[in-house]
């Protein structure tokens, strides 16, 4: 019988990923608040690289990929991994492992907004108590920040026109002329692929700017002209971060700082933080929900301030890194898997001047 209440707000990643461990807190009762119907609308993907902690979603992922192509206007470097792929699972795949691991003795599920006022977080008109709450409502963003911001969805082609060994997780050759910008093209078979027009700006675009970049790209380097859509995705990822933290209620997700600040991806750390946690719980720790290591944070200050100043450099930057270290390098490291060598690898492989005099704007 529990005793004891954990109360989770949200219905996305983090919440549904923390809350598929309640089998093995039997003491707990979980109230998750998920602000409204859950259903199966706005679909879409997310990519990671195959570690330990993200092994169950592995096992669940929609495709994986041992190549992945870094591809500027005068260089293109594969790189490869068989113990590290980059894998994509479907973000309502993922909710329903995790749903189908919810007890329901155990589980309680409210369609219901949880509001805040004063630093407390109300259901209606009562406050929220419990043992513990893990918040991962979406935060409020601070203006002025440096932003992930893409648009995309699959192409269908009628003709077999991509490689389907290995993903293009940056092409370069887009218009650059409003801060970094990429195309991300995940190939699920010769004839589909999931198309993206990715920036890294403070501001965003209008929609028909993705559109137009996406169209020319295939346009020049696949000769398609023709084809159809589906699985529309768009998505801001702030890069900076925005962990807030709390004394009484926890932060979890995007709002607890989960995303990698250098890069958006967020799925992994989201992964390693509710591991985290339940071992903590588990074995009656205090709480931490810190999950990016000091150096990691400080050198992603670094690298932000570089895209924001001198986003024409970008392209170099990520040829430079495809260039000096390998797959399983690349994944540990876009994973917060580093080695203090491979970090000193690649902080040596940076243009020197636009690194060194942000490193010592950060520092004063
Ligand atoms: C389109 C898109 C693609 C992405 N692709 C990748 C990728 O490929 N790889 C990667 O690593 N990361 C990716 N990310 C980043 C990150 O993994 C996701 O944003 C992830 O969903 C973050 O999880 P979360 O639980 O913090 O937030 P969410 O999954 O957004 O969950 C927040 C939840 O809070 C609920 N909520 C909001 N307000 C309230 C309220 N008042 N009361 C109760 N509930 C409330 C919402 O309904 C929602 O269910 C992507 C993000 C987007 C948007």
């Amino acid at each position: 019988m529990s005793s004891k209440e954990i109360n989770i707000i949200g219905g996305g990643c983090a919440a549904f990923s923390l809350a598929r461990f309640n089998n093995l807190l039997p003491q707990y009762k979980f109230n998750l608040f998920l602000k409204e119907q859950h259903q199966p609308i706005n679909d879409h993907y997310w990519g990671f690289w195959k570690f330990k902690e993200n092994q169950e979603a592995y096992d669940n992922s929609y495709c994986s990929w041992n190549n992945w192509a870094i591809i500027t206007s005068n260089s293109k470097n594969i790189l490869s991994s068989k113990k590290h792929p980059y894998c994509v699972i479907k973000r309502q795949k993922w909710l329903n492992f995790c749903l189908s691991k919810l007890q329901n003795k155990q589980v309680n599920l409210f369609n219901r907004k949880i509001l805040e006022d004063n630093e407390e977080l109300f259901d209606g008109n009562y406050k929220l108590n419990g043992d513990y709450i893990f918040d991962s409502r979406p935060p409020k963003m601070p203006s002025n920040i440096l932003l992930q911001h893409f648009e995309g969805y699959v192409v269908n082609s009628k003709d077999e026109i991509f490689d389907d060994k290995t993903v293009i997780l940056m092409d370069f050759r887009c218009d650059q002329s409003k801060g970094m910008h990429f195309i991300y093209l995940l190939p699920f078979s010769k004839k589909t692929a999931l198309v993206e027009s990715t920036m890294f700006s403070k501001h965003l675009e209008s929609n028909n700017f993705y559109d137009k970049a996406i169209l020319k790209y295939l346009k020049k380097y696949y000769n398609l002209k023709s084809f159809t859509k589906s699985n529309h995705e768009k998505g801001i990822i702030p890069m900076h971060d925005v962990s807030l933290m709390s004394k009484k209620i926890f932060n979890i997700g995007t709002r607890g700082g989960a995303v990698r600040p250098s890069t958006g991806y967020a799925f992994t750390f989201i992964q390693k933080q509710v591991l985290q946690i339940k071992d903590q719980l588990i074995s009656g720790k205090k709480i931490n929900t810190n999950i990016h290591s000091k150096i990691d944070l400080f050198l992603d200050k670094i690298f932000i301030r570089v895209i924001d100043k001198y986003p024409e450099i970008a392209p170099t930057i990520f040829s430079n890194l495809a260039k000096n270290i390998n797959g399983d390098e690349m994944a540990r490291f876009m994973s917060g898997n580093c080695d203090f060598k491979t970090n000193w690898k690649i902080v040596f492989s940076m243009p020197k001047i636009p690194f060194i005099k942000s490193f010592f704007k950060i520092i004063f």
